[in-house]
């Protein structure tokens, strides 16, 4: 029997799992990606001094097991490093550090009692009440939690006794790099999942994760070399204009007929290509990142990273001690929810940033800023806001053997890497169907959870 044709639509981390798991299911598989490069909204480029630079500073957590199988497969998961547990400095606009630790010896929650119990930003009052709402919120169970997704979290939040402080500096800490906006735009179930999930699974979920190097080099040329050892092969600088059950037809006229088709693409491009498949706006909106890339002339911090409580900075990134690799200082300012920021002009950002980092890291003070480079995402995320849940497709479609994939589809997850992983992985089940296993790699992703 020969094997299954499957097209995936899109490069970007769900079209990739889409395509290795489909691969690993017995298809042969064509990867489709409009631009000159695979890795969609997780890339990195060569800005005019020859610097590699992410798109924008990506994290994972020990929550992500997806992620890191996919990048085993693809034999690249050597260049991730991760944090045995949670740990990040926590600076406060009165010049204390507080961390946010856990502990390893102890069973979830209480791993995170003595990183509650001290954190210095708020009032031993505030804290028991951060105890209080993070044990409720453990307590919830994926169906209540649901129910919550109409809602604000900020108003859930209020409802279980937290302060506006609170909010600011412990809640959206979290919430705002993980949802990608602050807690009174962001659904109370996607931030209860992230809490439940991300920080109260087990002692490690929250441990943080990093690539060591550029973003690009974990797919490219890896990807492509998996699909062709495989029998399956990538386009790229291709976009698909027109896709249904038996195939898709590419911008330059070429028709690939298929067995099954899947649609990795974002929502409004879904529904250009595919609109049978896709026949309503979702309406899911979408949310801002900024990245501000800043290169001192010396060090300028002694963490990784740290998160920056009352003001703009947000995240700062050691791209340097991230990457544990010689070379120029580089830092990164990773700006969430950035609707205010996409309007100012880059410079002005690189300056008012160089600034803040100098009010508030006394090393910044001393060094000499020598270069920057601004990233802008205007659609880095869907919007999270409340209501998302209901807008949220699942993989199947009214059509026959397509399917949709893609961060924004219903995961449950926010718009994370794991999301969009998870996403392709069934998305390859539901076209794939009951096939057969193929033998050319077995286990395929999904099985090697
Ligand atoms: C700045 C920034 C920071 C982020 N930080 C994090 C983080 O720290 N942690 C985290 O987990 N997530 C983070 N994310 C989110 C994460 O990058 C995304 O959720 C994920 O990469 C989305 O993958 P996807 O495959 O669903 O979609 P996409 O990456 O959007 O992939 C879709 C692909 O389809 C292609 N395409 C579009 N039209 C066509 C067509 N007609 N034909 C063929 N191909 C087409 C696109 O070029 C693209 O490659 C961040 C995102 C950004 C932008």
């Amino acid at each position: 029997m020969s094997a299954p044709r499957i097209v995936v639509c899109g490069g970007g981390l769900a079209g990739i799992a889409a395509a290795c798991e489909a691969v690993g299911l017995g298809a042969q598989v064509t990867l489709v990606e409009r631009r000159p490069f695979l890795g969609g909204r997780a890339f990195s480029f060569t800005d005019e001094e020859g610097r590699q630079l992410d798109n924008g500073q990506h994290v994972f957590l020990g929550c992500c097991p997806a992620y890191v199988r996919l990048m085993r497969l693809l034999g690249t998961d050597g260049h991730l490093h991760r944090q045995p547990l949670l740990r990040i400095p926590v600076l406060g606009s009165d010049g204390t550090t507080a961390l946010l630790a856990a502990t390893s010896r102890l069973p979830s929650p209480l791993h995170l009692t003595k990183a509650l119990a001290t954190y210095s930003h708020l009032s031993l009052r505030e804290r028991a009440a951060v105890a209080r709402a993070m044990s409720k919120l453990g307590t919830l169970g994926p169906r209540r939690r649901a129910r919550l997704d109409g809602m604000a979290f900020s108003d859930w939040l209020a409802d279980n006794g937290q302060s506006e402080d609170a909010i600011e500096r412990f809640w959206d800490l979290v919430v705002l790099p993980t949802c990608n906006d602050r807690s009174h735009r962001v659904s109370a179930a996607l931030a209860a999942f992230v809490f439940t999930e991300g920080m109260l699974s087990s002692p490690t979920a929250s441990a943080v994760g990093w690539s060591r190097v550029p973003l690009s080099q974990l797919v490219e040329p890896a990807v492509e070399r998996f699909l062709t050892a495989r029998g399956s092969r990538v386009l790229r600088g291709q976009a698909v204009i027109e896709a249904g059950p038996g195939g898709v037809r590419l911008g330059d006229g070429t028709e690939l007929g298929a067995d099954g088709v899947i649609l990795a693409l974002p929502a409004e491009r879904t529904r250009q290509v595919a609109s049978a498949a896709l026949p309503e706006d979702p309406g899911l909106g979408h949310s801002p990142i900024v990245n501000v890339h800043l290169f001192h002339d010396r060090r300028i911090l002694e963490d990784p990273f740290v998160a920056v409580l009352d003001s703009p900075l947000q995240w700062v990134f050691d791209r340097r001690q991230m990457s544990g690799a010689p070379g120029e200082p580089h830092v990164v300012v990773s700006i969430s929810g950035a609707h205010a920021e996409m309007g100012v002009p880059r410079a002005e950002l690189a300056e008012s940033m160089a600034d803040e980092l100098a009010r508030v890291i006394p090393a910044a003070r001393e060094a000499k800023l020598r270069g920057w480079a601004v990233v802008k995402e205007a659609r880095a995320t869907f919007a999270p806001a409340p209501g998302q849940a209901a807008r949220r497709p699942g993989p199947r479609t009214a059509l026959e053997r397509v399917a949709l994939a893609g961060a924004w589809t219903a995961t449950g997850w926010p718009a994370t890497m794991e999301g969009a992983i998870r996403s392709g992985i069934r998305a390859a089940r539901e076209v794939m169907g009951d096939a057969p296993p193929g033998t050319s790699i077995r286990p395929a992703i999904s099985s090697r959870a």
